[in-house]
């Protein structure tokens, strides 16, 4: 599992997470909700340390990560991002096995054969061999999770991963996601999707300047919400 003790994100002096304390048990999807510039996408990359936290501590199976090399952190956990960043001159396959290959140093063949697996599970078997230009944004935002699954993370964190996706492409890529979650992939996913967050989290945060406001179950956070934000942001987007 991840906790998050009191954790602090700054930009310069201005703190835009403050004091965010959580957990994700094992096999658990958390749902963090909230208005734009809450902080949310800062929180998720405070995490896995593409920013340094100001203060705090992120705990992965029971022990402390800051002291840790960032990249040892980021092994453990994949994420997955609005805009694909996909590698665009490698084929679907090679984006998927370049880190197990590279990255993890599995030898060459390994990593391919897993890459092809990991593409087969997100529905992309016969796509192996394209470009990202000639895959669909939601071909390509599989390809995405399948990559982050391939170094077989112990948390995977979505930040609005459908959010840059053509209406019609979204549904896959939630229920790639929710199919995943089912599985007892622990998770942390950041989302505007409020159906997704009912049928899939097992716990939802709602964030609010920089803090959480409100933690509970889907039906505490949208069939009861207790605070005023939350109540006025959800008649914003419900
Ligand atoms: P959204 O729903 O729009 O994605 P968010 O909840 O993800 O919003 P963040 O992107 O984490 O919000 O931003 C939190 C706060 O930090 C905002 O006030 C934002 O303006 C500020 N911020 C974000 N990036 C930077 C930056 N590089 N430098 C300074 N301030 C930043
Ligand atoms: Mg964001």
């Amino acid at each position: 599992g991840l906790e998050l003790k009191d954790l602090t994100l700054a930009y310069g002096d201005v703190e835009v997470v403050r004091d965010i304390s959580l957990r994700v048990d094992p096999g658990t999807t958390t749902c963090i909700i909230g208005p734009s510039g809450s902080g949310k996408s800062t929180l998720l990359r405070g995490i896995n340390r593409l920013h340094e936290p100001k203060s705090g501590d992120v705990i992965l199976d029971g022990a402390s990560t800051l002291g840790k090399h960032p990249d040892q952190l980021r092994r453990k956990i994949g994420m997955v991002f609005q805009h694909f960043n996909l590698f665009p001159d490698h084929t679907a396959l090679e984006n998927v096995a370049l880190s197990p290959w590279k990255v993890k140093r599995l030898p060459k063949k390994t990593a391919f054969e897993l890459a092809r697996a990991r593409l087969a599970e997100v529905g992309l078997r016969e796509r192996a061999d394209h470009k990202p230009r000639d895959l669909s944004g939601g071909q390509q935002q599989r390809v995405a999770i399948a990559r982050a699954l391939a170094m077989e993370p112990q948390v995977m964190l979505f930040d609005e991963a459908t959010s840059a996706l053509d209406p019609e492409l979204v549904n896959g890529v939630l229920n790639l996601m929710a199919s995943l979650s089912g599985r007892g992939m622990t998770m942390v996913v950041v989302t505007h999707e409020m159906g997704f967050a009912r049928r899939a989290a097992n716990q939802v945060v709602f964030m609010d300047e920089g803090q959480i406001v409100e933690t509970g179950t889907p039906e505490d956070i949208f069939d009861r919400p207790q605070s005023t934000r939350l109540q006025r942001f959800l008649s914003e987007v419900l």
